[in-house]
């Protein structure tokens, strides 16, 4: 049975300091949750990773870094390699998330680089793709997310892809307050679990967590993660605010 998540990603807000303390607000409040099944992440800062890992009950908060390196070590200033992610208590890595790919142009063979490491340091990657605005007015948001999944992740063994969660976020609904219509999720995410069946087996399709992001906020969650093959959410600026987080998560 797979399972049901909802991850926050923080992207470059919040202090050290504000980071701590959102981060154990969050554990507090999911703490008192009476569905324990759901869990629990938070996509954090590189240089917030230590202190919050050191903090927060692994139980009950999961912690992502937002970001690995394509190289596994050595001279590549300002990189941050999965080999020290791990090594800070953390468990999960975004990668590819659009504003990657966009802003430092991070493509399908860099990216598939950056999940071979994070899963060798025992990191499991939260694998974003999506198509953008125009790719989808000219109908090509298929093509664009069976390509990315081709070059990104398609040449894992199936025990590496088991470690896989796929985030669909549909570029155009990502900060935009625009967000995909429950049908588009569905019909989006029925694919790429087809796609996964299809190059592994109807049971990794089964077992695989599909999470979407784009404008999720409290408002609209229910009705999305109401679909079948939505299993949650990947959360960005509603994940700043801890009660929005929350109420998020109870939208299941
Ligand atoms: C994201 O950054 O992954 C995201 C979905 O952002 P937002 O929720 O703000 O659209």
């Amino acid at each position: 049975m797979r399972k049901r998540i909802v991850a926050g990603n923080w992207k470059m807000n919040k202090t050290l300091k504000e980071g701590i303390e959102l981060a154990k607000e969050i554990e507090l409040q999911v703490e008192k949750q009476k569905d324990k099944s759901i869990g629990v992440i938070i996509g954090i800062p590189f240089i917030h990773l230590p202190e919050v890992s050191k903090i927060v009950n692994h139980k009950i908060i999961s912690i992502a870094a937002q970001n690995c390196s394509s190289e596994p070590k050595g001279a590549f200033t300002g990189e941050v390699s999965a080999e020290m992610i791990k090594s800070t208590g953390t468990e999960y890595v975004i990668i590819g998330h659009s504003e990657r790919r966009s802003y430092f142009n991070e493509d399908n063979k860099t990216l598939n680089k950056k999940v071979k490491l994070a899963l060798e340091n025992n990191l499991n990657p939260i694998f974003c793709i999506g198509e953008l605005l125009d790719e989808r007015k000219h109908g090509k948001q298929f093509d664009v997310v069976n390509k990315q999944l081709n070059e990104g992740l398609f040449d894992l063994a199936d025990e590496e892809f088991s470690k896989i969660i796929i985030a669909y976020e549909p570029v155009w609904a990502i900060g935009t307050g625009e967000t995909a219509t429950p049908q588009q999720a569905q019909e989006m995410h029925e694919y790429i679990r087809k796609l996964v069946s299809d190059n592994y087996n109807a049971e990794t399709a089964d077992n695989t967590t599909i999470l979407y992001g784009g404008s999720c906020k409290p408002s609209n969650a229910q009705e999305l993660f109401a679909n079948p093959d939505v299993d949650g959410g990947l959360i960005g600026g509603a994940s700043l605010k801890a009660d929005d987080f929350i109420e998020i998560i109870n939208s299941f």
